[in-house]
């Protein structure tokens, strides 16, 4: 079996198509989307982050403000400038970047940030939400890999899936939004793959969620006939952008497959884009 190619991009680019709408909807009622970014220090890879989303953010015909503090930033000022931006009516969306200097205590940050701005599902009470199924603004990777999943068509009802990664904005949330769909879901971690037990969950996997950051850490040979394999990693090998699976092998074994890039990344993108815009609706109660 070959697996068929997951191509995030088109899913990126539908989901985009929809939002359009939206946005000259929101723009007619006098409530244009419009993103703040919060950036501390210098950072290569947010700057990466950053320009990113003013481009897709522009692209799409929401503004996009960048505002960037040095690292020297008090925890006190910086609360400050996000209570200023949940209380100003132009801004609709708030993305906080990461990561932020060590005495600034980012959760902290993230709690403060008005729920129904959190451009990318990271407060409590989003969170929160995940565990009703309800996310308002869901974390967007996890929001991202749903998408991916449900694109399969396949039925999910009662499937066995296997989540490698279980960090706060990836792992956890998808677990528990596969939960909510009845998918009898198993979550591995680094205690996992130190225990030697990786391959045995890995191979009853109907459905491969893998987050982890270590390139080929999936053998090709561990997936399970027909899988739905979604590969969030993104490791930067020889100037090249690979997942965390055997890609090669493991194509020949799913039945779907996400390729790195162009896999899970645009759906991401795509889903703070609709956060943005479902915040500017949350604002106007439609
Ligand atoms: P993280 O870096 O916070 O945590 C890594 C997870 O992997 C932890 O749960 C850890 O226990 C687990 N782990 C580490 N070694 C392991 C092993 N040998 N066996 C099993 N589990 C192991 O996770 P994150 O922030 O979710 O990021 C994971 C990867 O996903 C990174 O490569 C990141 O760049 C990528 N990512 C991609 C997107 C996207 O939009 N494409 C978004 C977020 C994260």
């Amino acid at each position: 079996m070959s697996a068929e190619i997951i191509d995030g991009k088109k899913i990126a680019n539908e989901i985009k198509e929809r939002l359009k709408e939206e946005i000259d909807i929101l723009k007619k009622k006098g409530k244009p989307p419009s993103l703040s970014a919060i950036q501390v220090g210098e950072n290569p890879g947010s700057k990466v982050y950053v320009k990113a989303q003013r481009k897709s953010c522009e692209s799409m015909g929401i503004e996009y403000n960048l505002h960037q503090f040095s690292e020297n930033i008090t925890q006190k000022e910086l609360s400050d400038f996000i209570q200023k931006l949940n209380q100003d009516p132009r801004v609709t969306g708030i993305i906080l970047q990461m990561p932020l200097p060590g005495h600034i205590n980012a959760r902290e940050m993230q709690r403060l940030i008005d729920p129904t701005k959190d451009a990318e599902g990271v407060s409590p009470t989003n969170m929160g939400m995940v565990v009703y199924g309800k996310p308002l603004l869901g974390p967007c990777t996890a929001m991202a890999i749903m998408e991916l999943v449900k694109s399969t068509k396949i039925d999910l009802y009662g499937k066995e899936a296997v989540m490698v990664g279980h960090s706060d904005i990836v792992g956890k949330p998808t677990a528990l939004l596969l939960l909510d769909k009845f998918v009898t879901t198993s979550v591995c971690h680094i205690a996992t793959g130190e225990r030697g037990s990786l391959p045995d969950y890995v191979k009853k996997a109907e459905i491969l969620i893998v987050a982890v950051g270590k390139a080929n850490l999936i053998k090709g040979e561990w997936i399970k006939e027909g899988a739905v394999v979604i590969d969030v990693g993104i490791n930067r090998i020889e100037g090249k952008i690979v997942g965390d699976v055997e890609f090669d092998v493991a194509k020949e074994r799913a039945s779907y497959i996400t390729p790195v890039p162009g896999g899970v990344g645009p759906v991401t993108t795509a889903m703070l884009l609709r956060n943005t815009v479902e915040a500017a609706k949350l604002q106007i109660g439609s």
